[in-house]
């Protein structure tokens, strides 16, 4: 068999370590994974709730157009239905759009380091990748403007950043904007949406009016907390919406996922809760930067992004062999730091103290 050339040297996405396998190998009865950006407080009851309902129905095929979600998103966001594409996990809405526009002889834009999966799948698809290094953590708009040519498809921008935790402001993303040729679709990925309180973090829907080349990424991964469940959206002009779903599968979001995502935006005070709750505990990780004299980038997500100064794997590992899975630096790009998620107050000051400890023994 001849597999494509593109797949020969890209590797399986490398999620975080999974609980059971650290509990295993290192002979561990309690583990905090701070590693993969999840909701520390679970999810809304609410959610929980509509999980238990659809049990029943587990022999029905999920609506394929998610009819019910639809409309409570359509509503939620103050846009049409027509405007809105469901994905399992925004990271399939990713894989569709460089479905729906990469091919060989294009190319696509992005950031680096940011979310992998933006040049995974071009990759997979046989397009050129003009990556644009972070300055100071943050998306240089400026110099991936000058990347775009003829050839161009497809720009992305992830604000917040994974995996610094920047925002891309109000004003530069308009210049931006207003300067990005008509034919390149440009991708706002705002998985860590509902977790940014910075006053010039724009109002990205209501460019969908100026714009038609523009789509904005959500997902209930995240603050929504359901992970598991995979179900992420897209939103955008209705006529780009309506020419790229034939590269939707069927039935691409479950059953269970649907009816969790339509109850979980109804419980916006929990979605108030985590993101109060998020803000302290990144203060608990600054006051402790601040004290120990580690650098970090202010975060606009549920992550910080800490620098140590030297190779950070050790760390890790030694952060790891206690029971605390972060995210190592080196594979996302910064070797001498560590991603680590905002947990309870509780699992914050744990894993502060043990890295305090672990960082003043040199
Ligand atoms: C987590 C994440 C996603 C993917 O989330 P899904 O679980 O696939 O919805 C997309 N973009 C960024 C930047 C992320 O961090």
């Amino acid at each position: 068999m001849e597999i494509k050339n593109q797949l020969l040297n890209l590797k399986p996405y490398q999620p975080g370590k999974p609980i059971e396998e650290v509990k295993k190998e290192y002979g561990l009865s309690k583990i905090v994974k701070l590693a993969s950006n999840e909701n520390p407080f679970g999810t809304s009851q609410k959610a929980r709730e509509a999980v238990q309902r659809e049990l029943t129905q587990l022999g029905i095929y999920p609506d394929g157009y998610s009819a019910v979600l639809r409309n409570a998103l359509a509503a939620h966001l103050g846009r049409k239905g027509e405007e809105i594409i469901l994905g399992n996990g925004s990271d399939e809405v990713v894989q569709i759009i460089c479905r729906a526009l990469l091919k060989p002889g294009t190319n696509t834009v992005m950031a680096v380091p940011t979310f992998p999966q933006y040049k995974h799948n071009a990759v997979i698809e046989g397009a050129e990748i003009k990556e644009v290094p972070l300055v100071d953590g943050k998306h240089d708009l400026d110099a991936m403007l000058k990347e775009m040519n003829s050839e161009t498809k497809v720009v992305w921008v992830c604000s917040p950043n994974n995996p610094t935790g920047t925002h891309v402001s109000k004003l530069a993303l308009e210049q931006f904007l207003s300067k990005v040729p008509n034919h390149v679709l440009v991708v706002l990925d705002e998985a860590y949406f509902e977790y940014a309180v910075a006053e010039d973090y724009p109002d990205t829907l209501s460019y969908l009016d100026t714009y038609s080349n523009v789509m904005v990424l959500r997902t209930f991964s995240k603050a929504y907390g359901l992970a598991a469940l995979r179900i992420g959206y897209g939103v955008a002009g209705r006529e780009f919406i309506a020419s790229i779903e034939p590269a939707r599968e069927p039935f691409n979001t479950n059953r269970v996922a649907q009816a969790a995502a339509a109850a979980a935006l109804e419980d916006q005070d929990f979605i108030r809760y985590c993101k109060e709750e998020n803000r302290k505990g990144l203060q608990q990780f600054y006051d402790f930067c601040d004290e120990t004299g580690l650098s970090y980038y202010p975060s606009e997500g549920n992550f910080i992004l800490i620098h140590f100064g030297r190779n950070a794997d050790e760390l890790f590992q030694a952060l790891l062999e206690k029971g605390y899975i972060v995210r190592a630096g080196t594979a996302l790009g910064f070797p001498e730091s560590l991603r680590i998620t905002i947990g309870t107050r509780e699992q914050n000051a744990d894993i502060i103290e043990v890295l305090g400890k672990l960082v003043n023994r040199e």
